[in-house]
């Protein structure tokens, strides 16, 4: 007999042994009847102040069933009667029927994922990345930090492993597609990932496991019948009678019927092309601010207490929201990386924005989290009044790179961060200075209000010292701001059917962020998966 077990509570400095020990206590039989244990997640409960931390775990028994064991209708035991508790996603394996070779663009995670599952499926797909691989991704990742040289190309947002690759590798998601999100996670186990990463209520991988990762993904994908193909841009699109007849990858036609794109969010070139081709497009809400790093050990203080410093506990993180209180917007934390580093990132001459990264040991002295305040269409259309037609329809893409242009020039135009001291932005003051202990250190003192929309900057000015006051114990004088955080989400939406395909060209599968349906690694990825899914009845359907 199978049994489900919630709310197992376990003081931080558990042992193994433990976890037997309280599911025995708590389905009231003894250790030896228990032939099996499985811990189906684990997470940190640190709400209640005046008590310890513990952890919460959910696990699956295996028990005799001639135990007679009698089990008390306690809500957190269940009996599960035969099935699995993430029964596999079934991929069909179509290999041998006459069918075109469907073709990914964007080896992110909807990309990667995408492409790993038409491989399965027997359909050799063709996967396509204008960037370079890992190996030859991280040296010029590095020559931009460090030189502020650009390769417009192969980027901190373009190149293999698409845009988490230098990240934090948060695997959160709000995603209720439980079973998909076990095929991805599983698949990263299998590619060299944590198995920690199947239990953990807040799993994250770091940038230094995800340079090994993502290239055995590759593998995988190889492994299974695909090909990649690097410095390979997809530059337009043939469509004919509002059927998919090819892709333009590099000046050259290749033919399909199906394709996946996943070009991502950054790829501006791509909802141009999009909107030249007469694909549907719509324009959607975002959201823009800044990026703010405070110590991690106040972060620490501030979540665990005195038990701050605990080695089971490790770096903290934080969700702060402030709601629309009728006069001044919403605002809200996106993308916190405890324990990391806030980055410049780029992916075309004189545009600059902001994100954070952490390696996997989250062991860097500070932490730092986006602000971000809600902007929808009706708030840039004022600001480009010669805006109509497609051109319209990019107007977020228009307002985001203005800002983008604006943080550029106040660095100093090499691609250094323009930060200020919370408190001098507050005053709405030019900094003189920037603390020397920082984590970005190729940043410069700058006025931040010159580089966003005043109705961004008036609710970040109300909203922060608000929210802080949230984390007892962090000061605003410790904290150093970074402009600017603007590709939180995509601007633009690729429109699509139920399927996921196109609502007017037949065979075009939008995925992953750039589709504007998901955002963050584990949503994206799934999103690649379904829209694989969809490619594989599409061509089944066809043939
Ligand atoms: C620095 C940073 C840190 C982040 N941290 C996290 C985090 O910790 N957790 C999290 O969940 N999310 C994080 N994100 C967001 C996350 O990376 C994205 O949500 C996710 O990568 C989106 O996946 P995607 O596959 O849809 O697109 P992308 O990852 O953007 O991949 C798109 C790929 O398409 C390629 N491409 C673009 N145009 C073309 C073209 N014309 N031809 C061929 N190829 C093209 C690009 O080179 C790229 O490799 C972070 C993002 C950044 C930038």
């Amino acid at each position: 007999m199978r049994i489900k077990i919630h709310q197992i509570l376990l003081p931080l400095d558990y042992e193994e042994k433990d976890i037997l020990k309280a599911a025995a206590a708590k389905v009231k039989c003894s250790e030896s009847l228990i032939s099996g244990l499985k811990v189906i997640r684990r997470s940190i409960d640190a709400r209640k102040r005046s008590e310890a931390p513990f952890f919460s775990m959910h696990v699956e028994i295996e028990i005799s069933e001639s135990a007679g064991l009698k089990l008390t209708d306690d809500k957190d035991i269940q009996i599960i009667s035969g099935e699995q508790i993430f029964p596999e996603i079934q991929i069909p394996n179509i290999s041998g029927k006459e069918i075109s070779r469907p073709v990914v663009i964007g080896a992110g995670p909807s990309g990667l994922m995408a492409a790993l599952i038409l491989a399965e499926a027997g359909l050799s797909p063709l996967l396509i990345e204008r960037g370079s691989p890992v190996n030859k991704r991280t040296p010029e990742v590095s020559s931009f930090w460090k030189k502020g040289e650009l390769n417009q190309e192969g980027n901190v947002l373009f190149g293999e492993g698409g845009a988490g690759l230098f990240s934090d590798g948060k695997l959160t998601t709000r995603s209720k597609d439980r079973l998909r999100v076990r095929r991805f996670l599983e698949t990263l186990v299998k590619c060299g990932a944590p198995e920690d990463i199947l239990i953990d209520a807040e799993p994250h991988l770091g940038s230094d496991l995800l340079k090994k990762i993502v290239p055995a993904f590759r593998n995988l994908i190889e492994i299974n019948g695909g090909e990649v193909r690097f410095h390979s841009r997809f530059e337009g699109i043939h469509v004919d009678k509002n059927r998919l007849r090819g892709i333009i990858i590099n000046g050259r036609e290749i033919e399909t019927e199906s394709c996946i794109l996943a070009t991502g969010h950054s790829a501006r070139d791509v909802y141009k092309i999009l909107a030249e081709s007469g694909v549907m497009l719509e324009q959607k809400a975002f959201a823009v601010g800044l990026r703010l790093e405070i110590p991690q050990k106040r972060i620490d203080q501030a979540q665990w207490g005195s038990f701050a410093g605990h080695p089971r506990l490790g770096a903290a993180g934080f969700r702060l929201t402030l709601k629309n209180d009728g006069n001044r917007r919403a605002c809200y934390t996106f993308c916190m990386c405890p324990g990391g580093t806030v980055i410049p990132c780029a992916s075309s001459e004189g545009y600059l924005t902001t994100n954070g990264m952490s390696l996997s040991a989250r062991s860097g002295p500070f932490g730092n989290a986006a602000f971000l305040v809600p902007v929808d269409p009706s708030d840039y259309p004022a600001e480009y009044p010669e805006a109509n037609g497609i051109h319209r329809i990019l107007s977020g893409i228009e307002f985001q790179g203005r800002i983008e242009n604006l943080a550029y020039v106040a660095g100093g135009s090499d691609f250094s961060l323009p930060a200020a001291p919370l408190s001098d932005f507050l005053k709405n003051r030019h900094p003189d200075i920037l603390p020397e202990k920082r984590s970005w250190p190729r940043s410069r003192p700058a006025d931040l209000h010159l580089v966003l929309p005043g109705f961004v900057c008036d609710t970040l000015s109300v909203a922060i010292p608000k929210m802080l006051r949230l984390l007892e114990g962090v000061s605003p004088e410790e904290a150093l701001l970074y402009a600017p955080e603007t590709r939180s989400s995509s601007p633009v939406r690729i429109s699509r059917k139920e399927n996921g395909e196109s609502v007017n060209v037949s065979g075009l599968f939008p995925s992953g962020e750039g589709a504007g349906y998901a955002g963050g690694i584990v949503s994206s990825a799934v999103d690649g998966l379904r829209a694989a899914e969809a490619v594989i009845s599409f061509s089944c359907c066809k043939h």
